[in-house]
């Protein structure tokens, strides 16, 4: 199959507890500048140790609040492709997997500056530029210079296609509104009105969490 004839997937990863703005204008943005067909928000399965941790969501939740978000979008679709039973795989299968059962699509993986500064220590990263375009969006007020050099020394070290997500800063992280929430402090705006009204209903993020440092931290690779 030619190139030009191939359809243009963006995916976007993540653990999403909760989704919010920064992850849905990521995959706007993205949808916008690469003229994708779609892009697949992919919640990221927890092995089971991680599952029902104090002051986090659940699987099933993270899964339900993403499909509230992106309901009015007809460019986003759910994928459940990373929700399996032993827990997370990683980025590489992931996108392995994708790119042998659809070799009719051309796939760009959508991440945050965050991510990529730490992407030589996610597993087997030569093996998910082989498989995708990787986009980046500016996070943490990054110096422009800063990350647009990290650019170039990711196309250097993988020869691979990093390509610059044109959005702005956006201040904004899971781990902040669980902070909200749970001292009580609006987190309207940060995230869709159904997500808010569904952490409301199924009272999540209300207790303490125990490790949120160390958890947030932990990014999978
Ligand atoms: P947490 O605070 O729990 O780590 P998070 O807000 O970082 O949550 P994740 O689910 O960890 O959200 O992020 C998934 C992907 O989205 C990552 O690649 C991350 O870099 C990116 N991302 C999340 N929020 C933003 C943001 N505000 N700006 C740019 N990229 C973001
Ligand atoms: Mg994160």
């Amino acid at each position: 199959m030619s190139e030009e004839r191939k359809r243009k997937i963006g995916i976007m990863g993540g653990t999403f507890d909760p989704i919010h703005i920064g992850h849905l204008i990521l995959g706007e943005a993205a949808r916008q500048q690469f003229s994708l067909d779609k892009v697949f928000f992919m919640p990221a399965g927890n092995p089971p140790h991680k599952r029902n941790r104090a002051g986090r969501a659940g699987d099933e939740q993270r899964v339900d609040m993403v499909r509230l978000a992106i309901a009015s979008n007809p460019g986003f679709e759910l994928s459940l492709f990373e929700m399996n039973e032993d827990g997370y795989s990683y980025t590489y299968r992931t996108l392995e997997m994708l790119r042998n059962k659809n070799p009719d699509m051309d796939f760009y993986f959508i991440m945050g500056a965050d991510s990529l500064f730490d992407f030589d220590q996610w597993r087997e990263p030569q093996r998910i530029v082989n498989a995708a375009h990787i986009v980046v969006a500016t996070r943490n007020q990054t110096d422009p210079d800063v990350f647009n050099r990290l650019l170039d020394q990711r196309r250097e070290e993988f020869h691979g296609d990093f390509l610059k997500l044109d959005t702005p800063n956006l201040d904004i992280s899971s781990k902040h509104i669980r902070e909200l929430i749970r001292n009580g402090i609006s987190a309207r705006y940060y995230l869709p009105d159904p997500v808010r009204e569904y952490i409301r209903k199924n009272r999540i993020y209300l207790s303490s969490a125990e490790n949120e440092e160390k958890v947030a931290c932990s990014g999978k690779g």
